[in-house]
């Protein structure tokens, strides 16, 4: 046993190993034992084009032969590099037309969170550095980034989070809003809550707000109505910044390139990373805004360096790999492509509502949730999934689903019907106990 592995716990790893994928082909991905499993939440919401695109694999073979690795360091960077600046500064919203990158989701984070400490300072306010997050946020696990996780199990015992980290409460309609509470007054609610903690703190001490405009491993939690909109007022009138973390939901998941398009939001930070690549080499940016841009180019040009970076960060080959992606969606017309096959997920799960164990079902884009009134029920309906062959996601209550967008409908089809299939079989088994109890 070598390995330690992520999110796992080590000593259950000893008595039960963790399934070894081997090959990929679609979206199916096949095990050393033999079984292919349809992934239905395309590895970690990532692997968008599925598992033997064989475009990006020649795009990155074609630029390892050409210019395997350079970096981007003290004068230096790569033609590939600054060509996937470019086309993601024509992709993204609003005024967000520069890109810092990285290779992962959490360094994107962190970036963007000392980008909020740089720009800050470099407004003469030093105080203003705390950062708020929310309940069921999910963010990364490096430091600050973990900290800005809403859940306990990335905290406790890494004596996280740091103390000018702040939260606030999740915009989970269904399982939080008071009885007879319409979804606008909720998200009031929440926008008064936000509010309250910043003239507790005090504005003067408050940077930035990081969410994702979709919550996505905290529990597939949409925005009610109104909400980014009841939230931007709020950081505007106290002059706090927006970060939309866009890793899950950045290059169509939600049916729109940027969910920030979806749902209104003018953020001065945007992270991404997964389907960037579809998740077939690790590159991870930040697009800064055209305001943030000059106060961060202001001080660091004051200390003649801005002084972060990684190794990696703009790796040609990921570079390429992204680039080809990028012109497979916009061949795809993907945000077309996906309200397609979402529009038909969402018809395929609705017959699934009326089912006495489920209690909502939440579908934006590729991106679905189908909540259980028992976490019991959900962990033991995603073991059936497995047993039969469909790889799904389970969070407390609530099963995820994203598929690769290259799927298609007889696939999705063979999704809700296993997924149904599990479902009858524990629930099933269930009532049977009850009525036998
Ligand atoms: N932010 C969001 C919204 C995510 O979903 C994730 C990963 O799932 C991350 C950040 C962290 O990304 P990574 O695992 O690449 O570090």
């Amino acid at each position: 046993m070598a390995q330690v592995y992520p999110f796992t716990d080590p000593k259950q790893a000893e008595e039960k190993p963790p399934t070894v994928m081997v090959s990929g082909h679609g979206c199916f991905v096949t095990s050393d034992q033999g079984k292919t499993y349809l992934d239905g939440v395309a590895g970690l919401w990532c692997a968008s084009l599925g598992f033997s695109n064989e475009r990006l694999i020649a795009a990155a073979d074609a630029q390892m032969k050409t210019l395997p690795y350079y970096h981007s360091f003290m004068g230096r960077t790569t033609d590939r590099t600054n060509e996937l600046a470019a086309k993601l500064a024509s992709l993204l919203p609003g005024d967000l037309n520069h890109v810092f990158f990285g290779c992962s989701g959490s360094d994107a984070v962190e970036t963007a969170a000392k980008i909020v400490r740089f720009y800050w300072n470099a407004k003469g306010k030093p105080e203003k550095k705390h950062i708020i997050a929310r309940e069921a946020a999910y963010h990364g696990s490096a430091s600050t980034s973990a900290g800005l996780t809403g859940m306990d199990y990335c905290h406790t015992g890494f004596d996280l989070p740091a103390p000018d980290i702040l939260r606030t409460g999740r915009p989970h309609y269904y399982s939080d809003a008071k009885p007879g509470e319409s979804e606008l007054d909720f998200s009031k609610r929440r926008a008064a809550q936000l509010e309250d903690l910043i003239l507790e703190i005090g504005p003067e001490r408050v940077g930035a707000f990081i969410g994702e405009p979709v919550i996505g491993s905290g529990g597939v939690i949409p925005p009610p109505e109104g909400y980014w909109a009841e939230i931007q007022a709020v950081l505007k009138r106290h002059g706090v910044l927006l970060i939309a973390d866009e890793i899950i939901t950045g290059f169509g998941r939600t049916g729109a390139w940027f969910a920030s398009q979806r749902y209104g939001l003018q953020p001065d930070l945007m992270t991404m990373a997964k389907q960037l690549t579809s998740a077939y080499f690790p590159v991870s940016a930040v697009a800064i805004s055209d305001g943030v841009r000059a106060g961060l180019a202001n001080l660091a040009s004051e200390l003649g360096t801005f002084g972060h970076g990684f190794t990696y960060g703009g790796h040609p080959v990921g570079c390429a790999v992204a680039l080809e992606t990028l012109a497979i969606y916009e061949e795809m017309d993907l945000p077309r492509h996906v309200q397609r096959l979402g529009a038909y997920l969402e018809e395929r799960l609705a017959p699934l509502s009326n089912h006495p164990a489920i209690g909502d079902i939440r579908v934006m884009g590729l991106m679905g949730g189908v909540q259980f009134h028992e976490a019991e029920v959900a962990k033991a309906a995603l073991e059936a999934c497995e047993e039969r062959g469909l790889l799904l996601r389970r969070i407390d209550g609530t099963i995820a689903i994203s598929p690769p967008y290259v799927i298609t409908e007889a696939e999705l089809d063979q999704l809700v019907d296993l997924l149904t299939e599990s479902l009858q079989a524990v629930a099933g088994e269930r009532h049977l106990e009850a009525r036998r109890a």
